[in-house]
């Protein structure tokens, strides 16, 4: 148990420090965003589309340490996938955070995010881009709450 929690802290540091795919996304075809009132979390997420595939994704985002790196492993993770992936990977993330699964060989890196539960105030953190990117691929153009 402490290697892996030694590997999130590690992951979630080197995540929120230096995010993947931050900024705006010229050509996104869609944009959502999504606010955790919980802890004040807000990120915007800009997606790409090509048919069912998720060309490319960049996210803006502010908030704690969980959310930005969760967003940013999110990013790595959905890019290039086509939407019947996205929701499988969002499946498992879903079971992962809450508790009821372990962690999943499939969710690959995702997989560390698991190491959120020993935090529970902080799952819905964890969860905000997952919601987000999943609401924005159901064409969903509110903004997306946690609550
Ligand atoms: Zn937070």
């Amino acid at each position: 148990m402490s290697d892996l929690s030694d590997l999130y802290q590690e992951v979630i540091l080197d995540h929120n420090r230096n995010p993947r795919n931050a900024g705006k996304l010229p050509g996104a075809t869609c944009q959502l965003e999504g606010y955790n009132p919980l802890c004040g979390d807000r990120l915007t997420l800009y997606l790409r589309m090509d048919g069912d595939v998720v060309a490319d994704l960049r996210f803006e985002g502010q908030g704690c340490a969980i959310s930005i790196a969760s967003a940013s492993l999110m990013t790595e993770a959905v890019k290039g996938l086509r939407l019947a992936d996205v929701e499988a990977l969002f499946a498992g993330v879903h079971k992962l955070l809450t508790g009821r699964a372990e962690a999943a060989p499939n969710l690959g890196k995702v997989a560390v995010l698991s190491g959120v539960r020993e935090y529970p105030a902080r799952i819905k953190c964890a969860t905000l881009a997952w919601h987000t990117l999943r609401a924005a691929t159901q064409g969903e153009q509110l903004p997306v709450t946690t609550e």
